[in-house]
Formats: C-alpha cells, structure tokens, sequence
C-alpha cells in the first residue's frame, strides 16, 4: 500500500475494521493500528504519542504480558486524548478505546482469559478423549505436526491416544474444523495451567 492509499483510510473504515472482533481489547488494537495506519496525521502529541503508547500497553494484554499499570495507562492516555487532542479523530479513538476498556474484559487478560477466543496467546487447543474416535482425520488436517496419536485399526488392541503438543501448536484453528465428533475444544491457557498444577 503506498503513503497515499494509506492516508486515504476513513475513519468509519477503522471503526468497521475493528468491530469485526468480538473482543474488546482486539477491537481497541485494530482500532488503534488501523487508525495509526491511516488517518493520524501527527500534527498533535496528545494523539500521535498517545496513540503509540496505547497501541504498546494493549499489545501486552493481546500477547499475556501486561500489568494493571498498563489497563491505568491506556485509561489515562485516552482521558488524555479526548481532552486535549486537535481533532475529532483522535478524540473519536479515545472514546472507542475507553467504551471497550470498562468491560471485565480487560483485566481478565491480564489473568489469561479471553472469553472471546480471539487472543490466541490466551487459548490452547485440547483433545477431549472421550469423545475422541481415534479417526485420524486431524492428523492429516494439522500441517505442524502438533498431533500425536495413533489411528483406530481393527486388528489393533492398543492404541496411542490422540493429543495436541502445545509447544508445537500455532493455534491455526484447522483441526477444529476437520473433527466430526466434537472432541476438539478451545479452553483457556488459564484453565488449562490449574488443570495441569493440580494433577503435577
Ligand atoms: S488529533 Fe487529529 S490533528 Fe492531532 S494527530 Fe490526531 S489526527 Fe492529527
Ligand atoms: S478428528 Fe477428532 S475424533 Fe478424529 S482423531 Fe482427531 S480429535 Fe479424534
Ligand atoms: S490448531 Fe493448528 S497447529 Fe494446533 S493442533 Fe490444531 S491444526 Fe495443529
């Protein structure tokens, strides 16, 4: 995209860009990308700064690695730019950014929740063994090898259960879709870590 394309972006195509997600920090990243990418045009700190720092605090909370600071910060950066920014577009930004941040949302991140399944940093990928019919159909779906498990042969007693290895889990989402029976479930990194502390 050239700088002129680039500058060309409205804000209405920002705010349609971002309310495509269901999550409300992923809405207030795309916002901000969306609205740093195109029509902050830098004549004023309050928005140009503002808007780059609010853009790295809520890129923490995507990525599973943000504080309560960071939740203040954004607050405290959009109070900010709503107040003193030049014009309507980076008030405009403030306000969408503080309409998502009241939600539990927010500091649910910063537990490792995101109840939208959108944050993949906070997701993980889990095979329900019993629902599982061992049909193998994963397996060839998961181009990254982070299945294991071996599939059902009638002349076979013994079988290597199925199984995601999360190290090697890119959180593509193909699995899900290929697997007929239901045994492929989203859970929460969260979820998953207390799982795996009580039975440590
Ligand atoms: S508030 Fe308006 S004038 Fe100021 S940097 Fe943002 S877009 Fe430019
Ligand atoms: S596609 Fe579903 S049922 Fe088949 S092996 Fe994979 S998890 Fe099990
Ligand atoms: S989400 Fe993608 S990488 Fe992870 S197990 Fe499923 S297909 Fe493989």
């Amino acid at each position: 995209m050239t700088e002129k394309e680039t500058k060309q972006i409205k804000m209405e195509d920002v705010q349609a860009k971002a309310d495509e997600k269901k999550c409300p920090v992923q809405k207030s990243l795309v916002f901000i990308e969306e609205f740093l990418a195109g029509p902050m045009c830098g004549r004023c700190f309050p928005c140009s700064i503002g808007s780059y720092e609010a853009r790295i605090r809520i890129k923490r909370l995507v990525n599973g690695t943000a504080s309560d600071e960071d939740i203040e910060t954004v607050k405290r950066i959009s109070f900010h730019m709503q107040v003193a920014s030049m014009c309507k577009k980076g008030k405009d930004t403030a306000k969408y950014i503080l309409e998502n941040i009241d939600s539990n949302e927010f500091s649910d991140h910063i537990s490792g929740v995101c109840s939208s399944n959108e944050c993949i940093e906070h997701i993980k990928y889990v095979i329900l063994p019993e629902n599982c019919t061992m049909c193998g159909i994963c397996l060839d779906a998961c181009k990254d090898n982070a299945i294991i498990g071996e599939k059902k042969k009638t002349y076979l007693s013994g079988y290597l259960p199925f199984e995601i290895v999360q190290k090697r889990c890119t959180k593509c989402g193909k699995c899900i879709k290929v697997c007929k029976y239901g045994a492929i479930k989203l859970v929460s990194a969260k979820e998953m870590a207390e799982v795996e502390a009580v039975g440590a």
